[in-house]
């Protein structure tokens, strides 16, 4: 899930100066989960909005909002007040809005701080779990990703420079990655994985701008 925060709202009433008519879009998928930009948010926004003395022409839910052409579909079905509307405001992830500016000639405004790809351990409380490296190693580490769960996102074992406690000598307030990796692989009883070589990541595989298209996988 992508973990999205609420900018503060004086930031976005700057990002909205002179936009009067503003059409509100929020998502129905992680932005939904970590209520920045579901239902209840979009419609706390146009209260908010409104007592700021804009007016707020619509809403919509993007279903989900990183959706092209499903969102080029639902701003054709609101046509009318987008028409009406000075700008956007997108309450789904930089994804989102980026997408949202591709779907729209009106100017867009961002709403959210995008973090990262997490875990939702309970409501507000998200843990940064994959760093999308394109390469997954986590067979070779009991499932404990060694590139986000690592300061260092080291490959082959520990800085050894972790605190008596088990605590990350860049972090203490985080597990040292490597204990919590040598741990499992022991409780497993597959500690003869460590001894296996991990390769550097090919850097080729993080170009600026990642796409992927599967065969057969039709118009996005
Ligand atoms: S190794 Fe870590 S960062 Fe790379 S894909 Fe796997 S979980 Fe994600
Ligand atoms: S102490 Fe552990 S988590 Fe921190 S950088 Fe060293 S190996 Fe990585």
């Amino acid at each position: 899930m992508v973990i999205s925060e609420p900018k503060p709202l004086e930031e976005i009433l700057e990002s909205l100066e002179g936009q009067d008519k503003v059409f509100l879009v929020g998502c129905t998928e992680c932005a939904t989960v970590c209520q920045v930009g579901g239902e209840e948010q979009v419609k706390e926004m146009a209260e908010t909005l409104e007592r700021h003395g804009k007016t707020v022409m619509g809403s919509v839910l993007g279903d989900p909002g990183c959706h092209l052409l499903g969102l080029k579909r639902q701003f054709r079905e609101h046509g009318e007040e987008i028409g009406a509307a000075d700008g956007l405001l997108i309450m789904s992830c930089g994804n989102g809005a980026q997408t949202a500016a591709d779907a729209t000639d009106k100017p867009v405004h961002v709403a959210t701080n995008t973090l990262f790809v997490g875990r939702v351990a309970r409501f507000g409380h998200y843990r940064e779990m994959c760093s999308l490296c394109g390469e997954c190693t986590l067979e070779q580490t009991g499932y404990i990703c060694p590139v986000t769960r690592c300061s260092k996102g080291l490959l082959n074992g520990p800085c050894g420079g972790a605190t008596a406690e088990g605590k990350c000598e860049v972090d203490p307030e985080m597990d040292c990655g490597w204990l919590l990796i040598y741990n499992k692989l022991k409780e497993q009883n597959r500690l003869d994985l460590l001894k296996a070589y991990v390769a550097p990541k090919d850097v080729r595989m993080h170009p600026a701008e990642r796409t992927l298209s599967r065969e057969g996988g039709g118009e996005a």
